[in-house]
């Protein structure tokens, strides 16, 4: 009866209203990923992972950061990359005895698929622009806070935010305005500036 699925409950409640429309915005989303899916008889997740390897560094390529950047076993992120490496779209490098510590590189194949699917979002991207920046920045900020959130309740990925970053420092203007400021760059950011996924984050709790 007090599901945010209620319709009767959705009426009145914002909050409800919010629930049900990430819903089916994730909807929309795995929509678009499985368009991609057919296209390249690959799963959601290799696809995902071709993408990762695409953009990150080549430090992060490993299983371990794959999993625990995609929120998934090693295992599961372990079969996935051997359909990979079996239709040439990556390769392994194992250095020294470990196995679990290889790292994995693109191919040239792999690459250009990687490019071709990484387009798989764009549809609602340019759906965005059409609405003003001001509003857009609302909705990153909040989704940002939101996402850290869920993250402190361990239901999404560790994320290589400002917001959980020990690098932010933010100074409150006036009831809605705040500044923020990376002491690694040493520079003030704009809102719009905030980042997502920041290779030079770290953790507070790797404070000493
Ligand atoms: S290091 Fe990166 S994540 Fe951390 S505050 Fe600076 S820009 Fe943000």
């Amino acid at each position: 009866m007090n599901s945010s699925f209620n319709p009767d409950r959705q009426h009145e409640d914002v909050d409800s209203k919010i629930v049900a429309a990430l819903d089916r915005i994730a909807q929309a989303f795995r929509v678009l990923l499985w368009e991609k899916t057919k296209q390249h008889q690959l799963s959601p997740i290799q696809i995902q992972i071709l993408i990762y390897l695409l953009y990150h560094a080549d430090d992060e390529m490993t299983v371990g950061h794959l999993a625990r950047h995609f929120n998934l076993t090693p295992a599961t992120v372990s079969d996935a990359i051997k359909t990979l490496v079996r239709k040439s779209y990556v390769e392994r490098h194992i250095s020294g005895r470990d196995r679990r510590s290889a790292h994995l590189h693109l191919t040239d194949a792999g690459a250009a698929l990687a490019r071709t699917v990484a387009t798989w979002a764009d549809t609602v991207r340019e759906l965005l622009a059409r609405y003003d920046f001001q509003e857009r920045t609302v909705v990153m900020q909040f989704l940002m806070r939101l996402i850290e959130a869920l993250q402190r309740q361990q239901l999404i990925s560790l994320t290589r935010m400002c917001f959980t970053c020990k690098f932010l420092r933010s100074q409150p203007q006036s009831d809605t305005q705040v500044t923020f400021f990376c002491e690694l760059m040493q520079k003030p950011l704009q809102v719009h500036s905030l980042r997502l996924d920041c290779p030079d984050h770290e953790s507070p709790a790797l404070e000493e």
